[in-house]
């Protein structure tokens, strides 16, 4: 059994009952239904054939609306990441100035990429588990000349949901451009790219969208396009929308894409919109509080802001008297249940799990179960049913 990624490879350890099936319970990747599974295993076909054509052709039609926009989608054997990156790879000229969000680990890491590419970098900074405040972004607009504004649309790290409307709404009638990562709201939180003016975003198969890891898509608007279509001295080739733009007209990629991934998403595009996206986003909403309800009621309460609180991570503030990471491993040697701790500055203070893509009124009342058997098995006294009766209460209500 390896390990979970959230735990360092030198504390080693091993699950004690494989009675358990394992419970992929990450705030990303995350479970992968077994529909998507079979779709995934079928016959590899020629990426320049019909078969591969017609399964881009669908794909493309699925996806728009989950994004809100009537933009070309453009696909990427990629993380997350690497589509953060492609997106910085094709707006920025060394010495541009970007100004990012950061009230959380992703917003640090998009700050990192744009370093990388030479960008004077701008930061303001909020506190974790708080939003960042669209007022504080629209003065530093008002400010100074900025190529691009970055901000994680969920931050993962915290729980935290952006106000993406009320940013759009300071740089819509602006040159500068509004670069969204959306890898953990895509099929979780409502996306409305196009009323929203946002003018890049970006996600990844592994989170709402219910694949593997290993699917990168960027959407981007009119507005983007007249930058991405400068010349530029910043290298770019493997990610060039340029050329991605070029290929996906004629329902191709420029290099060889993920084909059997491509079946995944499809199938999991096909369970979206046959549960329809409004009702997939009520379904995160709801269990998400329900998750909320019931760890608050065992004395996990919820780490972030109440006014921004994610539907698709539950960030949890871990007891004074434990650490997190004791947690983490319980959940895993005893219930074969993978959750996410903390690797940066939350670390041993704040626990997350995922309510994102494949998840059941079931799951969570499995989760709240073996977090109480897990609490108490850490000297907690928790009375018995405390969670899962909350919990309950909330999904019935
Ligand atoms: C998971 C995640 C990513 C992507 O990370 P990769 O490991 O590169 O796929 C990016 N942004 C946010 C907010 C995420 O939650």
């Amino acid at each position: 059994m390896s390990l979970p990624s959230n735990e360092s490879s030198t504390d080693v350890i091993s699950r004690q009952s494989p009675a358990h099936e394992y419970r992929l319970r990450l705030p990303g990747p995350t479970a992968v239904p077994q529909r998507v599974q079979s779709a995934i295993a079928k016959t590899l076909v020629n990426h320049r054939g019909p078969e591969f054509r017609a399964l881009l052709r669908e794909i493309e039609q699925l996806t728009k609306p989950l994004f809100g926009t009537e933009n070309q989608i453009l696909y990427f054997a990629s993380s997350g990441t690497g589509m953060m990156e492609a997106s910085l790879a094709n707006i920025l000229r060394p010495g541009d100035r970007v100004l990012v969000m950061k009230n959380g680990q992703w917003g640090e890491r998009f700050a990192a990429i744009a370093n990388a590419y030479g960008a004077k970098v701008d930061s303001l900074e909020f506190p974790w588990g708080e939003p960042p405040e669209a007022e504080a972004i629209g003065r530093k607009l008002a400010q100074d000349d900025y190529a691009a504004v970055l901000i994680t649309h969920n931050e993962s790290s915290t729980g935290v949901v952006a106000d993406i409307a009320a940013i759009g709404e300071h740089t819509r009638d602006s040159p500068t451009l509004l670069v969204v990562d959306a890898v953990s709201s895509l099929g979780c939180i409502p996306v409305e790219q196009d009323a929203w003016a946002a003018d890049i975003v970006v996600s990844a198969s592994q989170k709402g969208l219910m694949c593997p890891p290993g699917i990168g898509l960027a959407s981007v608007s009119e507005k983007a396009w007249e930058i991405v279509d400068e010349e530029r001295p910043t290298p770019r080739f493997y990610w060039d929308f340029r050329k991605a733009r070029a290929s996906i007209v004629k329902n191709e990629t420029p290099f060889t894409p993920p084909v059997s991934l491509l079946w995944g998403l499809l199938e999991a595009l096909e369970m979206i919109h046959e549960e329809s996206i409004a009702e997939v986003l009520a379904r995160h909403g709801r269990l998400a509080q329900a998750l909320r309800a019931g760890c608050d009621a065992m004395g996990l309460p919820s780490f972030p802001s109440d006014s921004a609180l994610s539907n698709s991570v539950t960030a949890l503030q871990v007891p004074e008297d434990l650490d997190g990471s004791t947690i983490v491993k319980h959940l895993y040697n005893n219930y074969g249940t993978v959750i996410a701790g903390s690797r940066n500055r939350l670390k041993g203070r704040v626990i997350r799990i995922g309510t994102m893509g494949h998840v059941s009124d079931g799951d969570i009342l499995t989760d709240v179960h073996f977090l109480e058997a897990t609490l108490n098995g850490l000297g907690r006294q928790v009375a018995s049913g405390t969670g899962v009766s909350a919990a309950s209460a909330s999904l019935s209500s």
